[in-house]
């Protein structure tokens, strides 16, 4: 048995035992929840109401974009806890550290029992049970081999089935396995419809999103002979056209694909002088280790910070750190 098929048939029996133990029970991801994020969290919540009703469930997550409000459930997720007490049984899913659990930090810390479920590699591993799984595509995938699959339902598959798609860019990226074509397989008889969840998720473009994409590319600079790529979106314009971070969805993965680009960074300043960085890579360089020199983390190929300063200053210190790795 490999030692990741262990953990996750350890956390199985440990995760059914400590769900039938507890009363109140709270999920949460990380900020700025994605599809993965919002997946795991609704898929778990479905599944534990299915197979054990009666229980206190509590989804507490930042508010999710409207696309991925048609999942069942997604109307109970919430910002404010619901009890007066501590939850018996806490679950972190998808999040690299405690941080990013922004306003639940307090909660989840406080909780009796916490259980962390993640395939980020930059995860050390936090809470009472971990079960850090890095080579799955994604927390949904890791979800699906936790759960017995004769009784995830159609409308936890759905949610599954989103974090999949997410997680490995319509299953097209590096961690598309096999076995994450077979889970889709076995959520598709379930009843699920690829083409409805991915134009409705994942290709569809409000307006205002198509013309950001077009300035980002636009304005986008390269540096390094072309081997890096970034873009600046500005606080004023932010605020001029009401930019929310998931408008960007997508324009990272358009600089990335541009010939001969190893690393594309995407900055979107939130507030005057913080910056959201998105970086991407092609595989020639590693950008969750440059992220983590930033206090962010990630994956290999895709990973992201938040940095303050001038985006100028920003960008040169990302970019000697992308140099350094090319040149090994
Ligand atoms: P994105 O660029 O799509 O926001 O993020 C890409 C990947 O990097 C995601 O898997 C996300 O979890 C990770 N990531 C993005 N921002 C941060 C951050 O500030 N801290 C950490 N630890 N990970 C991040
Ligand atoms: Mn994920």
């Amino acid at each position: 048995m490999t030692s990741n098929a262990k953990i996750v048939r350890q956390t199985t029996t440990l995760l059914s035992r400590k769900v039938k133990e507890a009363k109140t029970i709270a999920i949460s991801g990380h900020t700025n929840p994605d599809g993965d994020c919002v997946g795991a969290c609704l898929g778990l919540y479905t599944y534990i109401r299915d197979q054990y009703p009666g229980k206190q469930v509590d989804i507490l997550l930042e508010p999710i974009s409207k696309k991925f409000q048609f999942l069942k459930y997604a109307e109970n997720i919430k910002q404010e806890k619901n009890i007066e007490e501590t939850y018996d049984l806490y679950f972190s899913l998808d999040c690299s550290d405690t941080e990013r659990l922004s306003q639940f930090q307090e909660i989840f810390a406080e909780a009796k029992y916490k259980i962390c479920i993640d395939h980020h590699v930059s995860n050390t591993g936090f809470g009472d049970l971990t079960c850090v799984v890095p080579e799955a595509s994604s927390t949904c995938e890791i979800l699906f081999d936790l759960f017995d699959e004769k009784r995830i339902s159609f409308d936890c598959a759905q949610c599954l089935y989103l974090g999949l798609v997410h997680d490995t860019g319509v299953f097209k990226h590096s961690n598309t396995t096999r076995h994450v074509m077979e889970i889709a397989g076995i959520l598709i008889e379930k009843g699920v419809r690829p083409e409805f969840i991915i134009d409705e998720t994942f290709y569809k473009k409000t307006y205002l999103q198509n013309q950001i994409l077009g300035r980002a590319l636009m304005e986008s600079i390269l540096l390094l002979e072309g081997r890096i790529i970034f873009s600046v979106l500005r606080n004023k314009d932010v605020i001029t056209y009401g930019i929310q971070s998931e408008d960007l969805d997508g324009v990272i993965d358009q600089l990335r694909v541009t010939e001969g680009v190893e690393c594309a960074l995407l900055l979107f300043e939130k507030e005057e002088g913080v910056f959201k960085v998105s970086m991407r890579s092609n595989g020639g360089v590693d950008v969750s280790k440059i992220a983590q020199n930033f206090g962010g983390g990630g994956h290999v190929k895709a990973a992201g910070c938040t940095a303050q300063g001038n985006a100028r200053d920003i960008i040169n210190n990302i970019s000697q750190l992308v140099e350094g790795q090319l040149e090994q």
